[in-house]
């Protein structure tokens, strides 16, 4: 059984020089643009609208270039990361809260147009809402659809909500008058007003809607709006949003094909936050808005994202330091060593983070089936060494007893430990000569 130390040590050297690369590189105009053409690629194909798309890949290129690269991360990988941190800042950030009212019922009036889910929607939020502790009531005020009503009242059942109905034959304005003095009559915390919607746009919805609103007068105006509907979601938010003034949305049938670039519209042309997601037909498929995860699905490139976040907190680990300075006093041993490849593994299976690595690209999985299976009979020799072994590497390099007793207790030959020993002492003189080519300004060459 010989281990391939050569390929261990291609590995972790990379892995070093990854590690301690004060890297010097940059974004430049010239290393984006074939990765902008692949984001803009994504972004139109989540269906984000053109004009949108154009104004972002413009901002985003202006601000990437000159950015410094991670240690170990490859342009496209950095560019990607900058990018989804400007669609999360760009979809508002952070979670937005739904607003509650400092006194009397919190009124959430719901607005959208036909079978967005709204109906489904109201009983879902009523649900979410009473799981944080809040007593709440339905209005059904969709008069246009008899079934509507009937389905709000069975959701209801199904949430346990009471649902406030006055048939098809009243107005909604009224409707919503009698349903709020209702609420406050049984003092509930949360009243959520279901509407009629059309299938388009037009002005007696609207004029129906503000009198609604004028009624209410709700703490949260909130558009649902279909993940599925794709470019339209920019002049669709932007009608409701001039007509009736929305206070946030929330964005519907996200469990299906739509990456969802709707969402990118909606705070774009409302300023608005989408405040919930709908991801399935069940009562419990209602969640906060994550921009950050929706931006991991316009983007479609979650893989690479999740990559480099990871790459960002292993690196940032004040170890990374401390190993700097262990190295550059030639003092890197056992424990390091150990250390590293945990590094490694924490970053994710090895077949995935070498592939990432720059110049690790055409590594073949038998070999890196290889290298996995060689790091673990590493780890089982390390081991089996003493603490005073681990940290002084020269205590086994100088005794055959110790590395005979290493051998016997990890099961291994005494020539792989010899091998392994060799090999820290090979690793030290690498990573200084590293330094002193890092420290007179070149970039480290990775591949050896
Ligand atoms: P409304 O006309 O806006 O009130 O829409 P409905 O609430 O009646 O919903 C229309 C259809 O969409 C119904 O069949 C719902 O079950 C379905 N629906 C609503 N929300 C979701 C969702 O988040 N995911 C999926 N897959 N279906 C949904």
């Amino acid at each position: 059984e010989q281990i391939q130390f050569g390929y261990i040590h291609a590995e972790v050297t990379n892995h070093d020089s990854a590690l301690l690369s004060c890297s010097s590189e940059v974004l430049t105009k010239e290393n984006i643009v074939e990765p902008m053409r692949d984001i803009r690629r994504a972004l139109l194909e989540a269906d984000v609208s053109l004009p949108v798309v154009r104004r972002f890949v413009q901002a985003v290129s202006d601000q990437a270039v000159g950015v410094g690269l991670i240690r170990g991360v490859k342009p496209d990988q950095q560019l990607v990361k900058i990018v989804s941190d400007e669609l999360v800042k760009l979809m508002g950030g952070e979670v937005s809260e739904l607003v509650f009212a400092k006194s009397g019922p919190t009124v959430i009036l719901l607005a959208g147009l036909q079978g967005v889910g709204k109906t489904t929607v109201s009983a879902k939020l009523a649900l979410y809402l009473k799981k944080q502790g809040k007593t709440c009531m339905l209005i059904a005020g969709d008069v246009y659809r008899p079934a509507a009503i009937d389905q709000l009242v069975i959701l209801g059942k199904q949430v346990d909500v009471p649902v406030y109905t006055a048939g098809t034959e009243v107005k909604p304005a009224q409707i919503a008058r009698q349903g709020l003095e209702e609420a406050k009559k049984k003092n509930v915390d949360v009243v959520i007003m279901d509407t009629a919607g059309r299938l388009q746009i037009d002005k007696a919805m609207m004029d129906e809607l503000k009198e609604v609103k004028r009624v209410l007068n709700p703490t949260e105006v909130l558009l649902v709006v279909d993940a599925m509907t794709g470019q339209e979601a920019a002049a669709l938010v932007t009608s409701f949003n001039m007509e009736i003034g929305i206070t946030g949305a929330i964005l519907t049938k996200l469990d299906g094909d739509s990456r969802g670039g709707a969402a990118l519209s909606v705070k774009e042309v409302s300023g608005k936050p989408i405040k919930l997601v709908g991801r399935g037909e069940r009562m419990e498929d209602l969640e906060p808005f994550y921009p950050d995860r929706m931006a991991g699905r316009i983007l479609g490139m979650g893989d690479v994202l999740s990559f480099v976040e990871k790459a960002q907190e292993v690196m940032r680990q004040e170890d990374a330091e401390d190993l700097q300075k262990k190295i550059m006093s030639a003092k890197f041993d056992f424990n390091d060593f150990l250390k590293q490849t945990r590094a490694v593994a924490r970053m994710g299976s090895m077949s995935r983070v070498i592939g990432m690595i720059p110049g690790m690209g055409k590594v073949t999985p038998a070999q890196i089936r290889e290298a996995e299976k060689s790091l673990k009979i590493m780890e089982g020799m390390i081991e089996a060494m003493t603490p005073e072994e681990r940290e002084k590497p020269e205590l086994l390099a100088q005794s055959p007893d110790r590395r005979k007793r290493v051998a016997q207790d990890s099961g291994k030959t005494e020539q792989q430990v010899s091998q392994l020993v060799a090999q820290i002492f090979q690793m030290r003189v690498r990573m200084k000569n590293l330094m002193g080519v890092m420290e007179s300004g070149s970039v480290p060459a990775l591949n050896n």
